[in-house]
């Protein structure tokens, strides 16, 4: 197999070194090196915090719809290779090729959708308390941004942040994850064949202990935006108070799905068996625990059980029709097989899967249903992460919203049911960032991806998710009336 030596990319060059560590990077689903990428150092990252710096102020200068049209290069260059893309992120991720292809193309149409904004982004005009004065509030760049990386939906999160930020004057340095770099240089060889100035959008590579706590802490980065977990998320708050650097924060999630006695069965079973399928269970807000009305608790849990046990999985490049691929990596594996393993050690039952594949050619877990599950227990209050589904009964509609707001993330939450009161009821009193009636994820790029608690601080998408790349500048004019 031909495996590929990636470049970091630093002011619109690829770095070349000849006694560069590297990181092998796996495909999952057959253990194979498929690729290495640089084992970069804190001093690369400064380079590329550097560059970003210095390209920023003239970018900064220049009027909003040019800096869209370079977005709009970039989602050509994207959308023109689509499925070289996709097989690339399900190579080193997993996920089946019609999701990678959905990720590439909604990352250009997101693109697309943040250039929109040049024309609309404003500012304000304020009343003055004083005579002949202006106030104005100018929305202005940040500066030197930063994107820190997981490894679930990694070409898309690469948008998520890279888009806003240049549309709004800021300059970029992306880490991508160690599982799934891949993506992120392809996207770098994309840019590099666009007319965007250099140093605008930069590519380091590398452990989060070193680079990511550079691109965290160095003095000249103005944010920091974070994606994965809530451990790392600590971290880099930590990191980013040395320098009084702005955090924005989308960590984890265990959202919780109520099904009441009057929704549609069928209905519920299948957007609920989807959602903690999809991406073999690996997505921040897909549904992570259920709970149903006992009158119709049993009936659930035949189908679901059903419904799972059909699911089918294997490599996703050699198996055009399955389910879901692998999960990401061995230690994902192993934490998915390890928490299941406690569970059903304290009595938890698994009424289909329960274990890792006996096909061990790939990382690859069995699709679970958990019965007997105690609301306490770790399997309800931490995320898994995996193609696995806990189901708890409730009586009321009460207690039901007091299991799901009773967890330290606050994400995403669901609800199905006919009933308008209980509907409305429930998206006032569910405590998440992001609620959905019949149905489950995805979110949309023009809503506001937020969580509650430990799921996050600040946000992306749409207006609000603009905003976060952009600071204040309040200026006070006084002028003459008496001017000829
Ligand atoms: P992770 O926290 O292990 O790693 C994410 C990134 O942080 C990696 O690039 C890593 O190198 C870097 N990193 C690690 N330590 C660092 C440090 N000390 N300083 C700076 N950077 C550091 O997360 P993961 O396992 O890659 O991703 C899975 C997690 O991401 C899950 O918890 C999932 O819920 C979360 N996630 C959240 C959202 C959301 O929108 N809320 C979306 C996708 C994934």
């Amino acid at each position: 197999m031909n495996v590929k030596n990636y470049q970091m990319y630093i002011n619109g060059e690829f770095l070349t070194s000849n006694n560069q560590d590297v990181i092998e990077v796996l495909n999952p689903a057959t253990k194979e090196i498929i690729s290495t990428i640089p084992n970069g150092t804190v001093q690369q990252a400064q380079m590329a915090i550097d560059a970003a710096y210095r390209a920023q102020k003239s970018w900064e200068k220049l009027p909003a719809i040019q800096r869209a049209n370079y977005l709009r290069e970039i989602s050509n260059q994207i959308r023109k290779n689509a499925d070289f893309l996709a097989e690339i992120i399900t190579q080193e991720q997993g996920k089946i090729l019609p999701l990678a292809k959905v990720e590439v193309d909604f990352t250009a149409d997101y693109i697309d959708y943040m250039a929109e904004w040049a024309r609309r982004y404003e500012g304000e005009i304020l009343q003055s308390d004083r005579p002949n004065e202006n106030i104005f509030i100018f929305k202005q760049a940040i500066g030197v941004t930063t994107g820190i990386l997981p490894w679930n939906f990694p070409f898309f999160l690469i948008a998520r942040k890279m888009a806003p930020a240049l549309l709004t004057g800021n300059t970029i340095v992306i880490k991508p994850s160690v599982e799934t770099p891949n993506n992120a240089f392809e996207f770098a060889k994309l840019i590099h064949q666009t007319s965007l100035p250099k140093g605008v959008f930069n590519l380091v590579s590398g452990h989060g202990r070193s680079v990511g706590n550079e691109l965290a802490s160095n003095e000249k980065v103005g944010l920091v935006s974070f994606t994965g977990s809530v451990e790392t998320g600590v971290k880099i708050m930590e990191a980013a108070s040395k320098n009084i650097i702005k955090v924005s924060l989308e960590l984890g999630g265990k959202a919780p799905a109520i099904v009441m006695k009057d929704a549609d069965i069928t209905e519920a079973i299948k957007h609920i068996k989807n959602s903690r399928i999809i991406n073999t269970g690996q997505v921040c807000n897909c549904a992570e625990r259920v709970y149903v009305q006992k009158d119709i608790y049993q009936e659930f849990v035949d189908k679901m059980t059903q419904a799972i046990s059909k699911v089918t999985y294997g490599n996703p490049l050699k198996q055009s029709n399955v389910d879901m691929g692998p999960l990401v990596s061995q230690s994902s594996l192993e934490s998915v097989a390890n928490m299941v393993e406690r569970a059903l050690k304290n009595g938890v039952k698994a009424t289909t899967g329960g274990k890792i594949s006996s096909d061990t050619s790939g990382y690859y877990y069995e699709p679970t249903v958990l019965i007997d599950v105690k609301q306490d227990m770790e399997i309800i209050q931490k995320e898994i992460f995996g193609p696995v589904l806990p189901i708890l009964p409730f009586d009321t509609f009460d207690e039901a919203i007091e299991l799901a707001n009773d967890c330290e993330y606050g994400l995403t939450s669901s609800i199905y049911t006919k009933d308008i009161d209980i509907a409305m009821r429930a998206s006032k009193e569910l405590k998440f960032g992001e609620t959905y009636i019949n149905r489950e994820n995805f979110e949309a790029m023009q809503g506001f991806h937020a969580g509650f608690r430990k799921s996050g601080i600040g946000g992306a998408d749409g207006k609000h998710g603009l905003e976060e790349y952009l600071q204040t500048h309040v200026v006070y004019l006084q002028y003459n009336t008496n001017a000829k």
